[in-house]
């Protein structure tokens, strides 16, 4: 099995709620490892550059909103098929359709603020990465 880099956030809702830790033990649990890690509080500018795919979308304004009203762990996951992976231990979108046991379905308030989000291809994993790190912050 391939050997694969992903982006992962924990979001505001979680980091208000001291569940850093907690998210990022289900993360490691499922076999990932944190080879990058940050804590910035990213301005409205850069939620927006960063989910520009959705400007389009409804809910856009409220995700920027969401995005940028507190702290957000910005990581780098490695591991076996790694983007699988974190989107299988992430859980659905909406909380309310979340396997049991993974982390939306433990830890989401909502849809909007549902705890993590992570790269859902590998095209975006390496758009997603460069967008927050430098190549010599991540250390596998
Ligand atoms: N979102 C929302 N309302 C919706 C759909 C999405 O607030 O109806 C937010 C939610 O925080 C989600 C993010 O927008 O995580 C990006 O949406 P996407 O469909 O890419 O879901 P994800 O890949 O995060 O599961």
């Amino acid at each position: 099995m391939a050997i694969e880099r992903t982006f992962s956030m924990i979001k505001p809702d979680a980091t208000r709620r001291n569940l850093t830790g907690a998210i990022t033990k289900m993360l490691e649990d499922a076999g990932l490892r944190v080879v990058a890690s940050r804590r910035v509080w990213m301005s409205r500018r850069e939620a927006e550059g960063f989910y520009a795919v959705h400007k389009e979308r409804p809910f856009f304004g409220e995700l920027v909103e969401s995005m940028s009203s507190g702290p957000t762990i910005v990581q780098v996951l490695e591991g076996e098929n790694a983007i699988a992976r974190n989107r299988e231990v992430m859980g659905a979108t909406n909380p309310a359709n979340a396997a049991e046991g993974t982390i939306r379905k433990v830890h989401a308030l909502s849809i909007g603020e549902n705890s993590v989000h992570g790269s859902d291809a590998p095209e975006t994993a390496t758009q997603e990465i460069k967008y927050w790190f430098s190549d010599t912050e991540i250390v596998g």
